[in-house]
């Protein structure tokens, strides 16, 4: 088979390809991009591989960066662009089930196909177009089929981050997984419990912002993955019904966490600690903190003046989108509308300050202070109370007087 047109992002390498070749070196377009231009989709990064050993890569361009070198990478800038350049490797006794021991340089193309992990994942194009297909992937891409290459049991036992990036490319792509494939997860999916959670996070986020969660989902409950990944143990029958909500793609990460931990009902206590064991980012824990509480409400309920101002605009948006997931009607442009007419955005926009209080009011320093100033402001947002010092401090006033007599703790 022969692309006829090669996509864009593949012409912008294509002088990379060209000088490799004709300084006696082979060079392919690789990976991913290759895999994503037969299936028409859009693609992110552009890989090339090559024969030349990474000193000889950087000998033949000006500028490079050694980003992997101990892999082979040699990342290649030009004026457009950055590219990564590898050299064909194999990859040998694995004794960790994860990394390599030592990668080898070849200059055989078959060599560096075989190590890979799918047949769709193994193709390689030339510079003229020729698709290279050693290990049947086109027939593969065409009855959207995953299959490892060679032997799924050794592959998967060699590096069993590969049962993850199998499920997570079956919530992508829609793919069935090959039965000895999923037989090969099924028994070995013990040993992902010596994966980095940075790596397997990788992969379950995409697992769960695919396309095809439904499918990708099942596989990873029916495989029985889960019960090596973090804190998912007792909450196959959450994930499962997480599998089945209708909707589009999740489109962010924030939202998917969102999502599962509203079907798992993870306490919310739990959340934190839940998402730290998975090594979410912080704005990641942050976020899903919020959103899971807003979301449970907002299912029942309309935003208040008062839940929008404190949840914030682009996460109340992010809360309402979801309704779809429960077969609900957001309500986009009412948020937007509610959140510019709030009389205050955020405790700056208060004319009176924690100073302020503190030399007005005859009282040590404390916890008072923040008090005081939450009620002001759920006053000021509920429209109860002008945001002008004079009623501000009458407020304050009545606000402590009660505190002290026992009205309010
Ligand atoms: P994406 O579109 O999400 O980037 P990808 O297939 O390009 O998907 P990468 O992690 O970018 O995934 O890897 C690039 C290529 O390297 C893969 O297509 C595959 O050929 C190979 N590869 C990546 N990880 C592994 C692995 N763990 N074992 C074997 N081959 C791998
Ligand atoms: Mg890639």
């Amino acid at each position: 088979m022969k692309l006829e047109n090669l996509p864009l992002e593949f012409q912008g390498a294509m002088p990379i390809l060209r000088k490799l070749q004709e300084a006696g070196y082979e060079a392919y377009y690789v990976g991913g991009s290759v895999r994503d231009i037969l299936l028409n989709k859009p693609i992110h990064d552009v890989d090339i591989a090559t024969s030349a050993f990474p000193a000889e890569v950087k000998a033949l361009f000006r500028k490079t960066i050694d980003v992997g070198i101990q892999h082979g990478t040699v990342m290649v800038i030009t004026k457009e662009e950055t590219y990564e350049v590898t050299t064909f490797r194999t990859e040998s006794t694995y004794q960790d089930y994860r990394r390599p021991d030592h990668v080898e340089f070849v200059r055989s193309l078959k060599e560096d196909l075989k190590r890979r992990d799918f047949t769709i994942n193994a193709l390689a194009v030339g510079i003229n177009g020729e698709v290279i297909d050693l290990f049947d992937g086109l027939n593969d891409l065409r009855n959207k089929v995953l299959r490892a290459v060679g032997n799924p049991y050794e592959r998967f036992h060699e590096d069993a981050l590969r049962m993850m990036r199998a499920l997570r490319f079956v919530s992508q792509l829609g793919f069935n997984l090959q039965r000895e494939t999923f037989d090969a997860i099924s028994e070995y999916h013990s040993l992902l419990a010596k994966i980095s959670v940075e790596r397997i996070n990788m992969e379950f986020v995409k697992l769960l912002m695919g396309s095809f969660r439904q499918a990708g989902m099942r596989s990873f409950v029916e495989s029985e993955c889960y019960i090596y990944c973090p804190g998912l143990r007792a909450y196959g029958e959450g994930l499962l019904s997480f599998a089945e909500l209708v909707g589009p793609a999740i489109p962010l990460e924030s939202q998917a966490w969102t999502l599962l931990i509203d079907q798992i009902h993870l306490p919310e206590d739990k959340i934190r600690s839940f998402l730290k064991e998975w090594k979410c980012s912080n704005q990641v824990i942050k976020d899903v903190q919020q959103m899971v509480p807003a979301l449970k409400y907002r299912k029942e309920n309309e935003w208040t003046a008062w839940k929008l101002y404190q949840i914030g605009r682009e996460l109340a948006l992010s809360v309402d989108y979801l309704l779809y997931y429960f077969d609900q009607t957001p309500n986009l442009s009412k948020i937007r509308m509610m959140y510019q007419t709030l009389p205050i955005h955020s405790l700056k926009d208060v004319v009176i300050k924690g100073n302020d209080l503190f030399s007005l009011f005859d009282r040590p320093k404390g916890p008072w202070i923040n008090e005081v100033l939450r009620a002001i402001e759920k006053g000021i947002v509920e429209g109860e109370l002008k945001n002008q010092e004079k009623s501000l401090i009458q407020f304050a006033q009545k606000y402590l007087e009660e505190v002290d007599n026992g009205k309010i703790d």
